[in-house]
């Protein structure tokens, strides 16, 4: 999600790239067993696989159990060895540590991005954007280690004063938790979700235990044996459980903490299972999301502005073929703009070249698995039933470029139009995680707003206008129903990344549908991670055990 880092060019293939003691399909496709990492060794599952394949081609490429892994044994593993491993570490000491990581990644890349390919049906842009998200998310959070230099734990603001006597004070002492993290990601992102949640844990001084989704495990698979191989990491730091997540929730304790991303409805039953309800384990979720785009009134078609609008809602339909949480579901455009927008946007989607992710001149590949291709297509159903037509693209025509014919998870980019926004009742509410996105007209501003708000929480929304006024009605209206607010404008044209990329100086999250988490935002991101004490006593006394220095103390 960030651009390349300035490290070396990669270097030599790893030996893992060769894929010893694989066996062949009838295919001819080479099928590796994946492994998970726990308890200091890779432990292949015992039976019951799953199988991984090549959503262009249908090709089995791996398999993956977790069946006979103790995970009892694996998070108290997490808890003994590696949280006090961390916990002896300085920030400086654990931004060393994810600075080695992100630098040994990043000269696998171009092996990375291989299983990326193989494994998601991403293009090699897309693979970019989740592997170079991945290195520059741990880079971000190893500077930010290095800044905070020797400490351990964090002191939170000026102490107050509590009563008559400026000697007696309170402050917010923030100290790593002693249980360990579970990170349970989607499909969509192998590398970056296993970096980004990784990166903040471990500067926290908490060990994790990450779980990438079975069905594209492959890329998180050769991500961590590259960080075993080359990263020097401190033992119990990092576990991963490529497969099933058995009864690895089960175990979960009051010092632990879970961060999900997924579908709303797996949060919705995980947060609500008993032991994590019952032991008052921490969770962050990171769920569905309908983002909004809103063109302002004031942007003249063909204007810089507009021209941004038309590149980054292109693009965010189609980049990683629609499956993206920050994609853009609803497009909201002043009545009167309708058609010169439906026609613009149909322009730029029919250039998208839809095949085989390993072709160059191929724009957008395959869903990812065969269930998601039944999801979106039901998801278009169910829009078109609620009074949304198709304007562009089809649930089934699609003819993709270099792949053998009726194989493959495809879709081309689907564009759908709703006249009568306020009665399209599943545009607001059903998350089609393709590339698929739904045009509506509206009134005016306050219109907009309304109809952003409909979406009941999203991850990011996008405002495109140059009109200071308009920008103050729309952003203030909708930021309470946002975990990001882009805005578009024609002085960022040239600089704006668009909406889709997560930046980890920002908090990534949003609010109801959007699992009302946060993530990353830079140091906010580690407060998931602490427990925050309030100490009071003597503010001699507390400023000295707790290292604050003068110009702190309040
Ligand atoms: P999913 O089916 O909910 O799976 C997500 C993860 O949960 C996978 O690792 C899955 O493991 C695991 N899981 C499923 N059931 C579980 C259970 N009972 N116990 C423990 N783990 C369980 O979601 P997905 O299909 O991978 O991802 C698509 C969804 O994710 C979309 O709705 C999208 O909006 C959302 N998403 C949100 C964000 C965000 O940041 N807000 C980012 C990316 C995606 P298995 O694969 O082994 O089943």
């Amino acid at each position: 999600m960030l651009a390349p880092l300035p490290y070396p060019p990669a270097a030599p293939t790893p030996a893992w790239c060769t894929m010893r003691g694989a066996r062949r399909t009838n295919t001819g496709d080479a099928v590796i067993t994946l492994k998970s990492y726990v308890q200091g060794q890779w432990v292949e599952g015992s039976g019951d696989f799953a199988t991984l394949v090549n959503p262009a081609t249908e090709a089995p490429l791996a398999r993956t159990s977790t069946a006979g892994i103790d995970f009892a044994a694996v998070l108290d593993y997490a808890r003994r060895e590696g949280g006090p491993a961390l916990r002896a570490l300085t920030f400086a000491q654990r931004g060393a540590l994810l600075k080695r990581m992100s630098k040994v990644l990043f000269e696998v890349r171009d092996a990375l991005i291989d299983a990326s390919i193989a494994n998601g049906g991403t293009t090699r842009s897309d693979a970019k954007f989740d592997i170079d998200g991945a290195t520059g998310t741990l880079a971000f959070y190893a500077a930010l280690g290095d800044k905070l230099g020797n400490a351990r734990t964090l002191v939170e603001g000026p102490g107050e004063q509590l009563l008559r006597s400026p000697r007696f004070c309170g402050y917010h002492l923030k100290t790593p938790r002693v249980g360990v993290a579970v990170h349970v990601n989607a499909f969509n992102f192998p590398a970056w979700g296993l970096a980004e949640k990784a990166a903040v844990a471990l500067l926290a001084g908490v060990p994790v235990v990450s779980k990438p989704a079975t069905a594209t495990a492959l890329l998180a698979f050769r991500v961590m044996e590259r960080l075993v191989e080359a990263a020097d990491l401190p033992l119990g730091a990092l576990q991963l459980v490529c497969g099933g997540a058995g009864d690895l929730l089960e175990h979960l304790g009051p010092q632990d903490v879970l961060a999900f991303t997924g579908a709303g409805s797996t949060g919705a039953h995980l947060r609500a299972l008993a032991p994590i309800v019952q032991r008052s384990v921490r969770v962050n979720v990171e769920a569905d999301s309908l983002n909004a785009a809103v063109l302002g009134a004031d942007v003249e078609p063909g204007s810089d502005t507009y021209q941004l609008f038309l590149r980054d809602t292109a693009r965010e339909m189609t980049q990683k073929a629609g499956q993206k949480c920050t994609a853009t579901r609803r497009i909201l455009v002043p009545a009167t703009q309708l058609d010169r927008v439906q026609e613009d946007l149909v322009e730029s989607l029919s250039r998208v070249r839809v095949g085989d992710p390993a072709l160059d001149d191929v724009r957008m590949g395959p869903l990812a698995t065969a269930p998601q291709l039944r999801d979106v297509r039901a998801g278009l159903e169910l829009l078109q039933k609620s009074g949304a037509h198709i304007v562009f693209g089809s649930a089934t025509d699609v003819a993709p470029a270099g792949v053998p014919a009726g194989k493959g998870y495809f879709i081309a980019p689907v564009l759908l139009r709703a006249d009568q926004p306020h009665a399209a009742n599943a545009v607001h509410a059903h998350e089609v995680f393709g590339p698929v996105a739904t045009l509506m007209p509206y009134r005016d501003a306050g219109d907009a707003a309304a109809l952003v708000a409909r979406g009941e929480g999203s991850l990011v929304n996008t405002i495109y206008t140059d009109d200071r006024a308009n920008l103050e009605t729309l952003l203030f209206a909708i930021a309470p129903h946002s975990g990001r607010i882009l805005c578009g404008s024609a002085k960022i044209a040239e600089h704006s990344v668009g909406p889709g990329a997560v930046m980890p100086s920002c908090v990534h999250g949003g609010p109801g549908r959007a699992g009302g988490g946060e993530e990353l935002g830079g140091l906010r991101g580690l407060d998931f991670y602490f427990q925050r004490t309030a100490v009071q006593g003597d503010r001699a006394l507390l400023d000295r055990t707790l290292g604050v220095a003068p110009a702190d103390a309040g």
